[in-house]
């Protein structure tokens, strides 16, 4: 168990925007921009990388919804959708869970900024993939 199992079982209160039976939505507790909110399924699993197929597919058929209704409700000039994986990634609560990051241009608080590393060799990268 976890806080955002407490929160999916309704121990602990949050600011819902969304409840089905397998998915919750709610507004982030410290929100990086106005309507940062987080789609958590019910059922723990650490992140992204062990969520049973079905499952995470609900999960980002919500995310998909809440980020149409995040742009017509609030007006959003863009939206980041985002889930960090372990803690080198920023990840602080080990339960799956997908950001979504409404965006206003020169008015919102988030920086993400990608760098560049130095050049890479694609091909050694290609073979580590297969
Ligand atoms: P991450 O760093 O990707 O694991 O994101 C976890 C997010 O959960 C952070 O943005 C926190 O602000 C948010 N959070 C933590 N506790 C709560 C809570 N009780 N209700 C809503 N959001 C929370
Ligand atoms: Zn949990």
């Amino acid at each position: 168990m976890c806080i955002f199992c407490d929160i999916a079982a309704g121990k602990i209160p949050s600011h819902k925007l969304y409840e089905d039976d397998t998915v919750i939505a709610f507004f982030d507790v410290n929100p990086t921009s106005y309507g940062h909110c987080l789609v958590v399924p019910k059922e723990h699993t650490d992140s992204f990388l062990d969520c049973p197929p079905q499952l995470r597919d609900h999960v980002f058929e919500v995310a998909q919804q809440l980020a149409n209704k995040l742009e017509k409700r609030l007006h959003c000039d863009g939206i980041n959708v985002l889930s960090n994986i372990h803690e080198a990634a920023g990840q602080s609560v080990h339960h799956f869970h997908v950001h979504l990051i409404p965006r206003y241009v020169n008015d919102d608080h988030v920086t993400l900024a990608f760098g560049e590393i130095p050049p890479v060799d694609f091909d050694e990268l290609e073979k580590k993939m297969k």
